[in-house]
């Protein structure tokens, strides 16, 4: 049966990156058998221009109806002036909020032919692979929040973590069957030493990971995680956690691998998956054909995997990313003398020539 995907381009370089990573989606579909349909909708800035909103309704439907979303990203220094009410990134969080996606998945592989970009040493960095997993909806960012007030003559501000058992039991057994898929470690991160939310998601993880005999779950408070992401990434294979500790210690992880450009993400949920790169809209090299598609194409990769149940076919693709990186082709963030520069529409020839 045909699997429907709806391309959001957004702003900046988003269509240069979409445009590359649906061309990848369908040379894998000729390849693997599968039948997909494509439909494009418009957030962000665009969005704004033609329809005077971030998120049109007729975007959020289609989103609802589709089996997956590749999302390019959006905003740009045009829609900076613009009311706060129809910010583009509204875009992303009303698709988040509209779509129940409550599970953010960050992957960070370096493979060995990148690892020189690296801030760290290359032997430190060769070869990791890492899934992040994130809770995206609750935790401190939605709690209650009291702006600085004034308390007996001194001025406060708080924001309150709380998280539920239903919350953690979902986002822990999702990782678990990421973890499954993978190489079955699950490392749970926390502060449980100082707070009570740390020991409800300790001890609500431990419960769920009773259901997942073939998974080892070990323990982390984030502190040590942060260090040990930079001493040791390679010991990791899935790190689930909360909404604020996911945030920073995914950045962390994020640059381990050199470029922002190569770095793809999903967000889950009960409903439809989205499927972006990290970075934004760069709108310092739209328009000129030299950003990097791959975060992108690996970004559709995870839409063939966890929205399609295709895993051979997602496995094709970054194997195909692999071998052309490993040959020396650079778009332009990654060129250094004695290797191959590519365009966007160059890179996503190779890699498709390399399903
Ligand atoms: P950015 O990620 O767009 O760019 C940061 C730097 O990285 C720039 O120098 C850019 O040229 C470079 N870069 C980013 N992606 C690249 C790629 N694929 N290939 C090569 N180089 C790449 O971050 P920014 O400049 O802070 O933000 C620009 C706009 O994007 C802003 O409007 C911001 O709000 C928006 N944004 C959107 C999202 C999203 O849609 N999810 C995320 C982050 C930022």
């Amino acid at each position: 049966m045909s699997k429907k995907i709806v391309v959001i381009p957004g702003d900046g370089i988003g269509a240069e990156i979409t445009a590359a990573a649906a061309q990848i989606l369908k040379k894998t579909a000729r390849k693997y058998d599968l039948e997909l349909e494509f439909d494009t909708h418009h957030a962000g800035g665009a969005a704004i221009d033609l329809y005077g909103v971030p998120l049109p309704d007729s975007t959020v439907e289609a989103a609802r109806q589709a089996d997956a979303v590749l999302l390019g990203a959006v905003g740009g220094p045009k829609w900076d002036q613009v009311a706060p009410d129809i910010r583009p990134e509204k875009a992303i969080l009303g698709l988040r909020k509209a779509l129940g996606l409550y599970a953010n998945l960050r992957p960070v592989r370096v493979p060995a032919s990148l690892a020189e970009y690296s801030p760290l040493k290359p032997e430190i960095v060769s070869d990791i692979d890492v899934l992040i997993v994130r809770e995206l909806t609750g935790g401190i960012y939605f709690g209650e929040k009291c702006e600085a007030t004034l308390c007996d003559g001194v001025e406060k501000a708080w924001d309150v973590e709380i998280y539920s058992v239903p919350e953690v039991s979902r986002i822990v057994a999702l990782a678990c069957q990421a973890a499954r898929q993978r190489r079955g470690k699950l490392v749970s991160v926390d502060k449980a030493n100082v707070l009570a939310s740390s020991r409800l998601w300790r001890r609500t993880a431990n419960l769920v990971a009773q259901e997942y005999s073939d998974v080892a779950l070990s323990h982390m408070y984030v502190d040590n995680c942060a260090m040990q992401l930079a001493l040791a990434p390679k010991n990791f294979d899935v790190i689930v956690t909360s909404n604020l500790f996911g945030d920073i210690l995914s950045d962390e992880a994020a640059v381990l691998g050199g470029s922002i450009g190569m770095m793809p993400s999903a967000s889950l949920g009960d409903g439809t998956g989205l499927f972006e790169p990290i970075h934004g809209s760069a709108p310092d090299i739209a328009g000129q054909g030299i950003a990097n598609p791959i975060g992108t194409i690996l970004s559709a990769a995870m839409l063939l995997r966890h929205s399609l149940g295709e895993e051979s076919a997602a496995a094709g693709i970054e194997q195909a990313v692999d071998q052309v990186l490993a040959k020396g082709y650079r778009t332009a963030d990654l060129y250094r003398s004695g290797l191959i520069r590519t365009t966007t529409a160059e890179m996503a020839q190779l890699i498709e020539q390399h399903i």
